[in-house]
């Protein structure tokens, strides 16, 4: 190392399961590695990718022990100082390593040990004025939605946008391009350019909602914004946008996995003449790596994305945006457990900015929340068109035969709207051909061999598919216990039902959508496209379907299965299967012509069921709010979730049971279990629970904080695989 003087000593956070950060020497005494930037260090025999969290540490081992880093991989640091403290705060909160913590929020491109600053190709398509005799024949639908969109706007439309909305796209735009309508460009980063468009004028509701919300002007001022499907949310959160916009500060829009849709993005892109950066799963490692960029840089006046987003650099930040603040998919189910609302929350605190959250039925903790007065309360109860809320109704299935999972009255429905020239959305939250195998003269029911459940078929019926473990057979001849040729399939998923359906209505042109049918990149894109156009009449599918998607014609929504909602271990079950009745209701109806929804039930009288029905989502959430309150659930009570799984049976439960013995049970602070999980082998390994729960937070934290230093060093601990997880959403 001669001539290189080293510096002083940093503080890394390293992508380790271990809390806290790990101290190295900086390679250059007089120009220090800034905080937030990445470097490469060697941490035992591997060299990983860390975050400088600070400078100038006076370190517990002796310099000489330390060693250097190894690189530098960044000019400018990739966490702001914003940034970084919302990191470390949700590190802290969720009990997570720092390190861990830092490389999720890194987009993929960036946690590998590159200093890749070259640039991706970003392309992107512009018409081009030409005569009407060019114009595409009048059958060539996909060549005229193109180019419909790439007309829209003044500037070029990236390719990944069109891409993400139509799915494959190479044949029509090569068709367009040698007719002289388009011509490709380079676009000049990651970022793609809207243009101002005219706004609808405000119902007197809408008009309300704004004022009340721009009148509260800047600083932290959370509000959710409680309104019915289709009353117009978007409108009024674009409202808030453009004086954000105006004031030359940034936005940032998170949406669900499966609320970003195009036509979400399209709405934004023909309204603001803004620069947007899009992060959504078409595009590429490269492309998000950029889109990053240009949004710590502050030339993203818009970012859009899921989960992961909450973490955008963003330095102008004016405002935050979180649609459809129910949806489970913001919470992160495995490593770094966070929850994107409640961390956005806390970064538009952080940042003093105003902050909306969005949703036709909130989630529990928000209502809470505005109950209390933490949040403004804004409702929009009707829709903005003047359309009428589908009426919701049962048909009783009890004792009815079902074909394919659809009773008679549910067939006669759906037959009456598709005559009718209309659509109708069938859903039900299960895919496969049916949820078990069983032999008709003994009860067999196939299992998993590694999972506490039953496998799935699919293909038919020809295959067996575990769904917690991927394991997968094809379906036997007969009943390994009996040796009976009888088996049967016990009810109905996506597949069973889409073809009883294609039976009944075989002039109907169909589309199911399911994780298995929609997995072809750009599938998912190309069936939208086809319902949205009209061509598709039947849709067929799990809660992919529940969201986002305006559809004129669809008139009918049949939802065939509820009653799981009703009867599940899982405390938030019934909210869920509320807010999804309530969010499909919603798909039906959307313009001038009328809609109904029907529920398949074996429990008309159910007292939830018959809530819901009678008085909507508010009602029910009324009455599921005094139950929590009853059971000191949340939101009136805090739950930690301690997950321990191993290869064999004892590990787990005894590890937990040296974890419970750690924590001082009181009157606040409560230990439940440990007890063996709902499902308690999955994929071959042995699953325990530990659940803490207490009355206030301030008393939850510190035990935890007790814990996460604790629990490494108990003697079970090498024998299980355990996690924290602070506000669970499921206890399964
Ligand atoms: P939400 O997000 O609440 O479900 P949207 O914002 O998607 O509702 O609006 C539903 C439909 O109503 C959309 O087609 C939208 O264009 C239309 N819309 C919204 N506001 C108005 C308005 N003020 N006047 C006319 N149409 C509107
Ligand atoms: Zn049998
Ligand atoms: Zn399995």
């Amino acid at each position: 190392m001669s001539g290189v003087e080293i510096g002083p000593t940093l503080r890394v956070a390293v992508p380790v399961p271990l809390y806290g950060g790990f101290d190295y020497l900086d390679l250059d005494a007089t120009d220090a590695t800034p905080i937030g930037s990445r470097v490469l260090v060697r941490f035992g025999k591997r060299r990983l990718v860390g975050v400088v969290l600070e400078t100038e540490v006076k370190s517990d081992l002796p310099r000489e022990r330390l060693r250097p880093i190894e690189a530098r991989l960044d000019d400018a640091p990739v966490f702001d100082d914003e940034l970084l403290g919302l990191l470390r705060w949700a590190a802290g909160y969720y009990h997570h390593p720092i390190g861990e913590a830092l490389a999720t929020a890194l987009p993929v491109a960036l946690r590998r040990a590159k200093t890749d600053q070259t640039p991706n190709r970003h392309r992107g398509w512009q018409a081009v004025p030409s005569d009407t005799a060019n114009e595409p024949v009048a059958h060539a639908k996909r060549q005229h939605e193109l180019l419909d969109v790439i007309r829209t706007g003044v500037h070029p439309v990236a390719h990944s946008h069109l891409l993400a909305r139509f799915g494959s796209i190479h044949a029509p735009l090569k068709a367009l391009e040698r007719r002289g309508l388009i011509e490709e460009v380079d676009l000049p980063g990651a970022l793609e350019q809207g243009s101002a468009g005219t706004a609808p004028a405000l119902t007197d509701m809408q008009r309300e909602a704004v004022e009340q919300l721009i009148s509260r002007g800047e600083g932290f001022h959370p509000t959710l914004l409680e309104g019915v499907t289709g009353s117009g949310k978007t409108e009024v959160y674009c409202r808030q946008m453009a004086e954000v916009l105006a004031a030359n500060r940034q936005v940032l829009f998170l949406a669900p996995e499966i609320g970003l849709t195009p036509q979400l993005i399209e709405r934004l892109r023909t309204r603001f003449d803004a620069s947007i950066g899009v992060l959504h799963s078409q595009r590429s490692d490269g492309e998000r790596a950029d889109v990053w960029r240009a949004a710590r840089a502050g030339d993203a006046d818009i970012v859009i994305g899921t989960r992961s987003a909450v973490f955008t650099p963003m330095p102008r930040l004016g405002l935050i945006v979180v649609d459809e603040e129910h949806d489970g998919s913001y919470k992160q189910q495995d490593g770094f457990r966070y929850h994107a609302r409640d961390v956005a929350l806390r970064r538009a605190q952080q940042c003093d900015i105003p902050i909306v959250l969005g949703s036709a039925t909130p989630a529990l903790e928000s209502l809470h929340n505005a109950d209390r007065s933490r949040f403004a309360h804004l409702k929009l109860p009707e829709r903005a068109t003047g359309a009428a809320m589908p009426p919701v109704r049962v048909i009783d299935i009890r004792s009815r035969p079902l074909l394919g999972g659809l009773s008679d009255p549910m067939l006669a429905h759906i037959e009456r709207h598709l005559t009718a020239g209309n659509q109708v959305m069938v859903f039900i939250n299960r895919r496969g051909y049916a949820p078990a195998l069983s032999c008709h003269d003994c009860g067999w029911i196939a299992p998993c061999e590694r999972c506490d459940a039953p496998l799935t078929l699919h293909g038919g019926g020809a295959r067996l598919q575990c769904h917690h473990c991927g394991a997968h057979q094809n379906t036997p001849a007969q009943c390994p216990s009996c040796g009976s040729k009888q088996l049967i399939a016990l009810g109905a998923g996506t597949e069973r039902v889409a073809g009883a359906l294609r039976s009944r209505f075989p002039d109907v042109r169909l589309a199911r959508f399911d994780r298995d049918s929609v997995a072809r990149k750009g599938r998912l894109e190309s069936q939208l496209a086809d319902v949205a156009s009209g061509e598709t009449q039947l849709l067929v599918g799990t809660q992919m379907l529940a969201k986002g998607h305006d559809f004129a014609r669809l008139t009918c929504v049949a939802v065939l299965d509820v009653d799981g909602g009703l009867f599940s271990a899982d405390f938030r079950a019934a909210e869920h299967m509320a807010q999804l009745v309530t969010q499909v209701a919603g798909r039906a109806g959307r313009s001038d012509l009328p809609g109904e929804v029907w529920l398949q039930t074996r429990h008309p009288e159910h007292p939830l069921l018959h809530r819901l029905l009678s008085g909507g989502y508010d009602a029910f959430a009324r009455a599921a709010l005094a139950e929590r309150r009853e059971a000191a659930l949340p939101p009136f009570g805090y739950l930690c979730l301690l997950r321990a799984e191993a290869q064999d049976i004892q590990s787990p439960q005894a590890f937990l049971e040296q974890a419970a013995a750690t924590i001082h049970s009181d009157e606040q602070i409560a230990c439940w279990g440990p007890v063996p999980a709902p499902m308690q082998r999955r994929a071959g390994r042995f699953r325990a629970h530990l659940l803490l729960h207490s009355s206030t937070r301030a008393r939850l934290h510190p035990a935890l904080d007790h814990w996460q230093r604790v629990l490494a060093e108990l003697p079970g601990a090498r024998r299980v695989r355990w996690s924290i997880d602070v506000d669970p959403q499921d206890l399964l």
